[in-house]
């Protein structure tokens, strides 16, 4: 497996990083007895069963049943194929990759690594012009909006020329196909073989992914005409909602805060940046999304919204209270005064004041009831009023905080709390309550029985006790056929000299048993080394002892039949049989 890194040096660097270090980064951890537990990043929880082992460096997640060691972490986590996920931990942690196999690398990268070298170059092609003679007039225009060279700098802000053909011509000369770079939006192609630049005098916004890759562009003209702001279509390395423009570069401020400010574009971001107020990100021009609230949950619980407060601003409250409450996120709803954006703002009052505000802002069910719910004047109006805030009400998967705000709202309606109580209880159990979102449904085969995978799992702690041809000796008792195949396979491994747990089970084609596994080796180890071998010998008898049981009472049940049958030829062979079972099972 890596294909063309090597498996030695995959292992050194997964030894050299360390798995709390690394997940740290994603997931907010705290210590539980010998683990770490956090809240998933792969499925919706508000209990923490997300599980990291340093003794092992394996993650497990009880919910989902993700696991796995760092490799698999950071595959997951950030959307990369294996080798891209050794690479950036080789980078981490220090570890030089032999320059042949990036070559290697480098003359048959994949389509997504073609795609995002397009927009590295783009990138850089912008930055370019930026600080060129053709970047005057955007330079002025950034210095108008008060954005100085280390926000420049940070956010590697760029200008793309006033013409059809600049960011095509030097993407040509890089010797990047003008077909990759449509495909990576740059470039729009009119008639067959014709393309153009799509991003035309404006002032361009990389947008980076939690890797730092650049993903998409946002656009904003700089001279007059439509539309204001332009962003990069959906790509296969980019889709709207899934990324949060800035926090790559804010995520360590975000986290130190232990709140975020989430603002919706780009210049709105960069204003606050510029204030010095940094625990900021952007929703980049879209409804925010669960996915993004994801994302954000990795670095904090905490967020504040700073949206307009037109129509289109409460709705977006309303939105986002849902999938907070859903997700576990305490929102709160800064509103700034009409006609003023961030940016307006700031320039007009200073940071300070807009900090003012953040530190002053209602929380997000208070800006719902009063001004989304709003009052009724009659009792008719209050119970209607009352009504769209029940599947908000049964949203909340916290009983607690649900009965509060339940208390809340009947006080500020003066409906009764138990009627609204008793509609919430009447919602919540005609469906499964929104939000945990459980593991996937299991309708697959049955794990093998866990004395089977007890056995394989000792052959792995214990690995240097019991030698191959112990195995040997212990494989035609598996009742299970994966169980066998896998104990078969990790005898294989030892043989070879691959015997490193994690990695054997990375290979493993069964997700299922390798969660178990994983799940398993979350565990304390049962017994010492002192021991293992009496364990070890024990569970080996009552494997053998488990398959001879199976054995006879299979015989038993064709012999009965043989004999309703009337059929002495089999009887008599299905006896003999059974004598040498006997026989066999002493021995
Ligand atoms: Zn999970």
């Amino acid at each position: 497996m890596g294909g063309y890194i090597p498996d030695e040096k995959i292992e050194e660097i997964r030894s050299r990083a360390d798995i709390l270090e690394i997940v740290s980064e994603f997931v907010t951890l705290r210590k539980r007895g010998k683990s770490y537990t956090g809240l998933c990043p792969f499925h919706g929880e508000k209990t923490p069963s997300f599980t990291v082992n340093v003794d092992r460096q394996i993650f497990h997640c009880f919910g989902c049943g993700e696991g796995g060691n760092v490799i698999r972490f950071l595959m997951k986590i950030n959307n990369l194929s294996f080798p891209e996920a050794v690479r950036s931990l080789a980078v981490k942690v220090g570890v030089d990759l032999p320059e042949r196999e990036f070559r290697k690398e480098r003359k048959e990268p994949g389509k997504r690594e073609k795609l995002l070298q397009a927009n590295r170059l783009a990138a850089g092609y912008f930055r370019d012009a930026l600080n060129g003679p053709e970047g005057d007039r955007a330079r002025t225009y950034l210095a108008s909006r008060g954005i100085g060279a280390e926000a420049l700098s940070r956010f590697s802000i760029g200008y793309a020329r006033d013409g059809w053909h600049f960011l095509k011509d030097a993407l040509g000369k890089e010797a990047v196909p003008a077909g990759i770079a449509e495909e990576a939006g740059l470039l729009v192609r009119k008639d067959r073989d014709w393309h153009y630049d799509r991003f035309r005098d404006r002032i361009m916004f990389p947008v980076l992914d939690l890797n730092g890759n650049v993903v998409a562009f946002g656009g904003r003209l700089l001279g007059n005409g439509e539309p204001k702001y332009l962003n990069s279509p959906e790509t296969p390395v980019y889709t709207k909602g899934r990324v949060l423009y800035g926090l790559y570069d804010t995520k360590e401020d975000i986290r130190r805060a232990d709140r975020a400010i989430l603002v919706e574009g780009y210049m709105d971001l960069i204003a606050l940046w510029e204030g010095g107020i940094r625990h900021v990100v952007a929703s980049l021009g879209t409804a925010l999304t669960r996915e993004q609230v994801l994302i954000l949950r990795r670095f904090t619980k905490n967020v504040v919204l700073l949206f307009d407060p037109d129509q289109a601003g409460r709705h977006a409250a309303e939105r986002s209270l849902k999938l907070f409450l859903e997700e576990g996120i305490h929102g709160w709803v800064l509103r700034l005064p009409d006609g003023y954006d961030p940016d307006a703002y700031i320039r007009t009052f200073g940071p300070e004041r807009l900090y003012g505000l953040v530190e002053t802002a209602p929380s997000l069910t208070d800006y719902y009831i009063e001004t989304i719910m709003g009052p009724g004047k009659t009792v008719e109006e209050k119970l209607e009023r009352a009504r769209t805030a029940l599947p908000l009400i049964c949203a909340m998967g916290d009983a607690l905080q649900r009965t509060l705000l339940i208390r809340r709202i009947s006080e500020y309606l003066g409906v009764s709390e138990e009627l609204l109580e008793k509609e919430v209880r009447k919602r919540r159990f005609r469906k499964t309550p929104a939000g945990e979102t459980a593991a996937p449904e299991s309708k697959k085969e049955p794990l093998p029985d866990p004395l089977e995978l007890s056995v394989i799992f000792c052959l792995m702690e214990h690995r240097d006790k019991w030698s191959s041809e112990d195995m040997k000796r212990l494989l035609p008792y598996f009742l299970d056929s994966r169980a066998k195949k896998l104990c078969r396979s990790w005898m294989e491994a030892r043989q070879a000299g691959e015997a490193e747990p994690g990695m054997f089970l990375e290979n493993l084609g069964n997700a299922e048993i390798r969660a178990k596994f994983y799940e398993m080796m979350m565990g304390e180890t049962p017994f010492g080394e002192d021991v293992a071998d009496r364990v070890m010998e024990d569970m080996a008898r009552r494997l053998r002892e488990r398959w001879f049981r199976f054995r006879h009472r299979e015989i038993q049940r064709q012999l009965v039949e043989a004999q309703k049958k009337g059929d002495t030829e089999r009887c008599h062979n299905l006896l003999e049989e059974k004598s040498r079972l006997l026989r066999e099972e002493l021995t």
